[in-house]
């Protein structure tokens, strides 16, 4: 599916549940339209010496509810139309955790595994030059997502603070501890979607020793859910990367696999004692086998629409928990629907690295240092709620967990959006 497609998908979910819970249609109206869009070139000098132009997008999609807020992504596939579907998903998010932020989102079309790290420094350094402007502590703060991380956020904010001037750490959130990060940060993304799968458990009376899981993705998020996961005895089954992935019945030792991938850059299936690592029994799968397998909790935790219409009917897990946004297309959906198979939606599983950034911007406008039993205890707090509130509007007003989510988050920037009054 192209991002066109994508963001449009976006707008049909929003159409039809807006529309199906009473909210109001000058506010779904309002969730159509994003409400500002930058595009610049990024001149980088490269390592050769050549100049090479990006394309940098920044959308800022809603900001009834607060400033905007949501991640920079560096990938080859990045567009306006994808950053639009992305801002969109953190407007929805924002609103149904209860933090006081708007949506947006951003990002360069790149593949950054081809720059050097001195090349993707310029460019990030060229990406904030550029927006500037564009965002602020009370105006619209990125954070990482796909293929940016903590080092990325820190030059940007380096950037940022010299163009201006000015201490400025709460114009982006997810950067290196000690230039104003958050504690918890870095696994708040796979620590949110742990907890859900948790309250998901325990709804369901699961035993974790009994629960197969496939994860598709290796990054950041996908890392630490599995971690998670497996510490509480689930057992990881199958896990990829971008190029392929490994499947064993027994399941992994995900620290392996992750100190592996970190060393080698490959996904391998190994057992790791003491730094010395081990090929396990294993067979290579594709990511289309992944998501095919007969396991009980299928997690998408790298791109959208990877679950489209051509590959709904060959999904066989009982449960899909979205890690990554957008994973599942609409028209996918209902038929994944229609056979009985449960889904736990981006919009709330993904949302402990919103969460965490919040608190993240709140730590840095008022000079707190939370420790990070702090962190997790609030993030747990904050999670829970949320995943309460959506069980509860679900099993109430009979809707999928998509559709209560949606309507939790709608609901509420329905009211402020009536609150605000007639200002236009
Ligand atoms: N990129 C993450 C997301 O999609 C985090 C955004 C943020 O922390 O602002 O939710």
């Amino acid at each position: 599916m192209n991002s066109q497609n994508v963001f449009e998908d976006a707008l049909r979910r929003i159409k039809a549940i807006g529309m199906d819970a009473g909210v109001s249609s000058e506010v779904v109206e309002s969730l159509l339209y994003p409400r500002a869009l930058l595009q610049a070139s990024l001149p980088v000098r490269m390592d050769s010496g050549a100049l090479q132009y990006f394309i940098g997008y920044r959308c800022q999609y809603n900001n009834v509810l607060g400033p905007t807020k949501g991640g920079i992504r560096y990938h080859p596939r990045v567009d306006q139309a994808e950053v639009q579907a992305l801002g969109l998903w953190m407007t929805i998010k924002c609103a149904l955790l209860g933090i006081p932020f708007g949506g947006a989102k951003g990002g360069v079309s790149v593949q950054p595994k081809d720059l050097s790290p001195m090349e993707l420094e310029r460019l990030s350094r060229a990406y904030v030059r550029a927006m500037a402007d564009f965002i602020g502590p009370d105006i619209d703060i990125p954070a990482p997502d796909v293929y940016t991380n903590a080092r990325i956020m820190g030059w940007m904010m380096d950037e940022f603070e010299a163009i201006n001037r000015l201490r400025a750490p709460a114009v982006i959130t997810g950067k290196p501890v000690h230039l104003g990060g958050s504690l918890g940060r870095d696994e708040a993304t796979g620590r949110g979607a742990y907890l859900c799968i948790r309250e998901l458990a325990l709804k369901q009376g699961w035993q974790a020793e009994n629960i197969r899981v496939a994860v598709q993705g290796f990054g950041n998020a996908a890392y630490h859910v599995a971690r998670l996961l497996q510490k509480d005895g689930f057992n990881i089954v199958a896990i990829s990367d971008s190029k392929g992935g490994v499947y064993s019945k027994q399941g992994f030792d995900i620290e392996s696999l992750w100190q592996e991938k970190q060393s080698s850059r490959k996904m391998r299936a190994v057992y790791c004692e003491q730094s010395v690592c081990q090929l396990i029994e294993h067979s290579e799968i594709s990511n289309e086998e992944l998501l095919a397998l007969d396991v009980d909790v299928l997690i998408p935790a790298a791109l959208e629409g990877v679950i489209n219409s051509e590959n709904a009917d060959s999904i066989r897990a009982g449960t899909i928990v979205e890690v990554a946004n957008g994973p599942i297309q609409s028209q996918a959906e209902a038929r994944l629907e229609s056979r009985g198979i449960q889904i736990l939606p981006d919009v709330l599983v993904n949302a402990g690295g919103v969460t965490v950034s919040y608190f993240e911007w709140v730590q840095n406008r008022a000079g707190y240092l939370w420790s990070l039993e702090e962190v997790r205890n609030k993030l747990e707090q904050q999670m829970k709620t949320a995943f309460a509130r959506v069980w509860q509007v679900a099993e109430v007003e009979k809707r999928s967990l998509r559709s209560a989510a949606y309507t939790v988050a709608m609901r509420r920037i329905g009211e402020a959006v009536m609150s605000h009054g007639t200002r236009e």
